[in-house]
């Protein structure tokens, strides 16, 4: 089993969300409920905010022990920008069918600037 399967079950199991971006899992870290993120390969985990680390094994040990914690980050969502730009076209395309020349300026500078993150967000 690998470790990158382990994790994900792990997020799933004790309901913590989280977004899997190839070759990271990102959650809220377990300290500061900012974005933390875990190297799927080895299931270890930094939080840039508060700069805490870790391994899935200490993450699981940590939760275990402190349930409120644990109550604390089940109840975090991690912000996650490619589902966001997903919904945000959706609205989008809704709107348009109001058929309002307005929306539809807004919809092609939404868009341009959506296109433009997305690029940048494939990384390399
Ligand atoms: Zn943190």
């Amino acid at each position: 089993m690998s470790a990158e399967y382990v994790a994900l079950s792990f997020f799933k199991t004790n309901r913590i969300d989280y977004y899997f971006k190839k070759p990271y899992i990102y959650f809220p870290c377990p300290h500061c409920c900012e974005e933390a993120k875990m190297f799927a390969e080895n299931a270890t985990w930094e939080c840039m905010e508060c700069n805490g680390k870790g391994t899935l094994i200490t993450l699981m040990e940590l939760l275990n022990k402190k349930k409120k914690e644990q109550k604390i980050l089940q109840n975090v969502k991690v912000y996650n920008p490619t589902k966001e730009i997903q919904q945000i076209r959706l609205m989008f395309s809704k709107l348009k069918k109001q058929d309002s020349a307005e929306i539809d300026r807004l919809y092609q500078k939404v868009d341009e600037l959506l296109s433009y993150f997305d690029e940048k967000l494939k990384g390399p």
